[in-house]
């Protein structure tokens, strides 16, 4: 057995802030680093890379001591120089119109938020990528918690894992949608990873139409995901002026919206989708018919629909949700200019867990 571990990128994300040595994380290993791993490292036969990765994505193990049937010799090895990262669930909790709220923490103990969501025939599960994020929107609570650290790959997972332990006979999450703390595209490598995990079907087996990324619009990164792993892609607008936008995401001082559009036309988009636009309607802010049309003319020839989401108030925001009928006419505008329109009126808002409401910390129900 040689002593040589391939140096992979497996620990990136892990770290606890105590200055602690990290070993590498199996969990955090795509299915094809992980057989490298075991290959240089162990010297095991690629048939052992797939046997592992399905105890640790399909089994839902937790330590290599469960992995029964591989040898105990392996397993001790395993053991010593590697370990299998991941969460502690800390509470789960549901609201009247039953969503759950998964609370979760890392080894370091900093906590995170995933959601599972109930839709009409299965369930959406809403995940995160970092503890707080750096991008600073003002209408967002995450906002308010300074950029702790990125998730590693595997923590990104076992918020999936998590989700199937915790459900019900028969339930099943169908979508997945990276819109809970965090900037994904700031947490490039591991995010990429974490969805390659999660596409694999020797794992969760999540097809890429049932997974959308949701960014901000980290303009330099767009055009390598799309060739990365064929995603689906949602991009908060949120204003249709660049004053406007920067005053409510100050990253679009960096890259603002002609940058932006101009990269989601390029976007390597598969056949038959569409690039999620969505707008959070701040009332008096960007909610108004000239709002509307401003948008749609950006809008033109961009293969794209349009997700409208009334604010989600939390304690001291200094904005408000519009009224329904101002909603409304806003879709009206959009709609009669042939664009697809959906209204995201959040769920889970008694307990804390929608849109831009996470924050680590659960809500007193
Ligand atoms: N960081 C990524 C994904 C997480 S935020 C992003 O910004 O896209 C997911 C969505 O929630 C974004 O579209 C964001 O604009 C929206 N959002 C944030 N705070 C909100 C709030 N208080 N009310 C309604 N939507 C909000
Ligand atoms: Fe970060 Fe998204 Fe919240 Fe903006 S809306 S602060 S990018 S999580």
């Amino acid at each position: 057995m040689s002593e040589r571990l391939p140096i992979i990128d497996a620990t990136a994300g892990s770290g606890d802030g105590a200055g602690l040595a990290v070993l590498p994380d199996l969990k955090a290993m795509t299915r094809d680093e992980l057989t490298a791993f075991l290959k240089e490292g162990f010297g095991e036969s690629r048939f052992r890379g797939d046997q592992i990765f399905r105890w640790l994505h399909m089994k839902r193990a937790r330590s290599v001591e469960a992995m029964t049937d591989l040898s105990k010799k392996l397993r001790q090895a395993l053991t010593e120089r590697t370990r299998v990262g991941g969460l502690e669930l800390e509470d789960v909790r549901t609201a009247q119109d039953g969503t759950r709220k998964l609370l979760l923490r890392t080894a370091g103990g900093d906590r995170i938020e995933s959601v599972i969501i109930p839709m009409d025939h299965s369930f959406t599960q809403c995940v995160s990528s970092q503890v707080g994020c750096k991008i600073g929107c003002r209408f967002c609570l995450t906002a308010r918690m300074p950029l702790r650290r990125n998730l590693s790959a595997s923590e990104i997972v076992d918020q999936v894992l998590w989700a199937q332990e915790v459900m019900g006979e028969g339930e099943r999450v169908g979508n997945l949608v990276y819109m809970g703390m965090g900037e994904p595209l700031d947490n490039y490598e591991q995010v990429v990873r974490s969805l390659k995990i999660l596409m694999d079907e020797f794992g969760a087996n999540f097809s890429s139409r049932r997974i959308t990324v949701s960014t901000s619009g980290v303009v330099p990164k767009l055009a390598r995901l799309g060739a990365d792993v064929p995603v689906n892609l949602a991009v908060s607008l949120n204003a249709s002026d660049d004053e406007t936008r920067t005053r409510l995401i100050p990253i679009n001082k960096v890259w603002n919206i002609e940058a932006l559009i101009g990269a989601l036309h390029a976007f390597p988009l598969p056949p038959r989708r569409r690039i999620t636009i969505e707008y959070v309607l701040l009332k008096g802010v960007n909610d108004t018919r000239a709002d509307a049309e401003r948008l749609v003319k950006l809008l033109r020839g961009l293969r794209c629909k349009v997700n409208l989401i009334p604010f989600n108030p939390w304690p001291g925001a200094p904005f408000e949700r519009p009224e329904e009928r101002d909603v409304d006419a806003f879709g009206k505008i959009v709609l009669d200019h042939g664009f697809t329109v959906t209204v995201r009126y959040s769920k889970g808002e008694d307990i804390g867990a929608a849109c831009g409401q996470l924050d680590g910390n659960q809500v007193a129900a």
